[in-house]
């Protein structure tokens, strides 16, 4: 019986939907572009910006929900207003340009990405994409997926770290989960754009080959997983051309060789010109307000009227957004007339899961941690620990459910004018208050190191806790923790051994006093249920099972780069007139598509930790590798007294387009096992994480020749070594 009823409801469903789905999306966007007029055609491709602080810019459009971005629509064609909000990870109201209006915080994007886990992106993006139909937005600027080149770029905690397969689909799930609620994601910012000091003057050079095998090809893998409706160029130029009139990079690659159907549209502020951005490839230029004239306006109309632009160009944009909307489901299903009920409840569980999935045990000597249950007297010190935790800055900046204890406004500074250090109001102390009834566990600020060595000595166990702010528009100056907190932590390391370090920051910090703390943390910005996490991660509650998805470099001086280039021209600039601008420069990339942990290998460079690296509060070991065509097989084993979550890892090593070696990830898989457990895992390299780009022939090539692979808990190890042919081809 449920067999027929099934069949009859397939049959039935078919049916219905033969018509729809013969018409494709593009098919049914290109009939609408003939039948709007040239008003209508040149309103869908530039947009408003809504001033956060101060008065709506006069002319605007009715029908906003104040955030980033506002197209209006066309009523008489059923096309709805695009009503775009920054959601990086959670719908943002950065300096609450929508009074009171709160949303659930996820951690920071490179949090999720220590989960190694694509059902966590996925269940994030899902729960910020229903917060934000709720709310009435059905554009998210979301889907960060820049590949981290510096440790302390100022966005580095918005991204998904340093490895393009890892970063591509963890981006492609996020951007999925979004779009499930029939809305659009972006993926930004399209495409080297892997610092924040002079963001909107440098110019980042790499040639074209390694450019697709590193940058290119975490957003490949980012649209292919997550089919964003929409792409959102950069602020920076690349490769001689501002990012949102670069030809070869909008046209050549993205639209003709990977055929991607949906959008450009323009960061805030990043359109320099119409001729060129138009024939760049450029669909949408987003925040008029903000750029030197609305270039998509009046200039674009007379270019058309010249022909400077042809009209099939115009269509074409306007086609291409038509179609995003039509792919999500944003065209067919209407945003809310008013905001509606939202589940924080439920939604907080997934920050919470996000958090506890992506904190990472960097050290854990003498199995110091998980804190015993004898505990009776417990010190937590520093970072705001007994009301919240630390959030990134910018546009990212979310409001979160709860309030926010903390916010501090900057005095100066690129970022000062959008920005403020803000903390979620998810309070560590009272988490571990709640998990420890009959200890006594005191807080203290930390601002005087000798007074916390002093509250140190004697507790059964002292947690310091670190912060490192960062922000959207300046990256760090240092690798090292502000603040005098470095003094800190040894002195009260000193004062008592039983220390352990939970570390808040957006990315790498350098940490001169770890051979004396014998355990960290790094938690990242863990979002609004941060207190909870920590504390669950701490006292076993949960096994840690996050794995870094960046490396820790010992030195400055091990990063390709030792500080963020252009700072002598930002300082010099701040001397002289701080408001003035900073002139162009350029950056060259010598890694090339060897980013991250792959540098550290060709320079056989011990970094602090490596691209990975996490512990476990048991113990996992690996056997019985066997490798068949691209499948691997091999064996884990839990020999520890425990539960606990491993991340095993495949590496497969092959040369670039410049013949340079180097050990990718190419596989990895998420396994939980109980104490004594062992289980077999089967994975499939991606040919994408072993190809090469033949710049003369134009195209992939995967080497013929058996590939030595390894299997290994992080970047830097070889428990068991094999070798692989993976002869699937590459399509662009
Ligand atoms: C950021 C984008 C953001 C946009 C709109 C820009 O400053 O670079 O990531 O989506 O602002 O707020």
């Amino acid at each position: 019986m449920f067999r027929f009823r099934r069949t009859l409801w397939l049959l039935g469903a078919s049916l219905l939907t033969a018509p729809l789905a013969a018409q494709t999306a593009a098919d049914r966007a290109a009939t609408l572009v003939a039948k709007m007029t040239q008003a209508e055609k040149l309103q869908l491709v530039h947009g408003w910006w809504y001033p956060p602080t101060g008065a709506p810019t006069p002319g605007m459009p009715d029908g906003w929900v104040p955030s980033a971005g506002y197209v209006p629509g066309i009523a008489r064609l059923g096309i709805p207003a695009l009503r775009e909000s920054d959601a990086s990870l959670g719908v943002a109201n950065q300096v609450e340009e929508r009074k009171g209006d709160t949303a659930t915080a996820l951690p920071s994007a490179l949090a999720t990405a220590a989960s190694f886990d694509p059902a966590i992106a996925r269940a994030g993006g899902a729960m910020i994409g229903a917060e934000a139909r709720a709310k009435r937005f059905n554009v998210l600027l979301a889907g960060g997926v820049n590949l981290t080149r510096d440790p302390w770029g100022g966005r580095d905690f918005e991204y998904m770290g340093e490895d393009p397969l890892l970063a591509g689909r963890m981006a492609g799930a996020a951007i999925a989960g979004v779009q499930s609620n029939h809305i659009v994601s972006t993926v930004k910012h399209f495409v080297l754009n892997p610092q924040e000091t002079g963001r909107n003057v440098y110019d980042a050079r790499l040639a074209e080959a390694p450019l697709r095998e590193s940058d290119l090809l975490a957003f490949q893998i980012a649209i292919a997983d997550g089919a964003p409706g929409s792409v959102m160029c950069a602020y920076n130029l690349q490769n001689g051309a501002h990012a949102c009139e670069n030809g070869f990079n909008l046209t050549t690659v993205l639209k003709q060789d990977w055929h991607y159907p949906g959008w450009v549209m323009s960061d805030w502020g990043a359109v320099h010109s119409t001729i060129p951005s138009a024939l760049g490839g450029l669909d949408q230029e987003s925040g008029q307000q903000l750029d030197a004239q609305v270039f998509f306006g009046k200039p674009l109309e007379d270019a058309l009227a010249r022909g400077q632009v042809p009209q099939s160009r115009l269509d074409d944009m306007v086609k291409r957004i038509l179609t995003g909307m039509i792919e999500t489901g944003t065209m067919d299903d209407p945003l809310p007339d008013a905001a509606t009920p939202i589940d924080f409840a439920a939604h907080a569980d997934v920050a919470q899961r996000a958090a506890e999935a992506g904190i990472v045990l960097l050290k854990n000597e003498g199995n110091l941690l998980p804190v015993m249950g004898d505990a009776r007297r417990i010190v937590l010190i520093g970072a705001h620990a007994d009301v919240g935790v630390l959030s990134g800055g910018g546009s990212s900046q979310v409001r979160s459910v709860g309030g926010v204890p903390v916010e501090i406004p900057l005095a100066r500074g690129e970022a000062a004018s959008f920005a403020r250090m803000t903390w979620h109001a998810s309070s560590p102390l009272h988490a571990i208050r709640a998990l420890t009834p009959n200890a006594r566990v005191d807080y203290i600020d930390g601002s005087d190191p000798a007074a916390a060595a002093k509250a140190a000595v004697g507790a059964d166990m002292v947690i310091v806790f670190a912060w490192q702010w960062q922000t959207e528009a300046q990256d760090a100056e240092t690798l090292a923790l502000p603040d005098n907190q470095d003094a800190l932590i040894a002195a009260v390391a000193r004062a008592n051994r039983r220390t352990a370090v939970v570390l808040e920051t957006g990315g790498p910090v350098l940490m001169p006093w770890l051979q004396h703390v014998p355990a960290v943390i790094e938690a990242w910005y863990p979002g609004q249920r941060g207190g909870e996490a920590i504390a669950n991660i701490l006292f076993g509650r949960t096994e840690p099972s996050g794995r870094l998805p960046i490396t820790f470099p010992a030195a400055e001086t091990q990063a390709p780069r030792p500080k963020p280039v252009g700072l002598d021209l930002l300082h010099a600039r701040d001397r002289t007139d701080p408001n003035g601008p900073i002139p162009h420069f350029t950056i060259d990339y010598p890694e090339g598509a060897n980013v991250g942990y792959r540098w550290y290998q060709i320079r056989d460079q011990r970094p602090l930790f490596a691209f990975g690296h996490g512990l476990s509060y048991t113990r996992f070991t690996y056997s019985q590798l066997t490798v068949q065509g691209a499948n691997v097989r091999f064996t884990v084993a839990n020999i520890g007294k425990r539960s606990g979550t491993d991340v095993p890892q495949v590496y497969v090593e092959a040369p670039d387009s410049a013949g340079v070696k180097s050990y990718r990830l190419a596989a990895w898989q998420r396994v939980t096992l109980k104490p004594g457990e062992a289980k077999t895992i089967s994975v499939t390299v991606d040919p994408r994480a072993v190809a090469a780009w033949n710049s003369g022939a134009k195209r992939w090539t995967v080497p013929s020749a058996a590939l030595p692979l390894v299997v290994g808990h992080e970047a830097a190890d070889r428990a068991l070594a094999g070798r692989i042919r993976v002869d699937a081809p590459v399509v662009n």
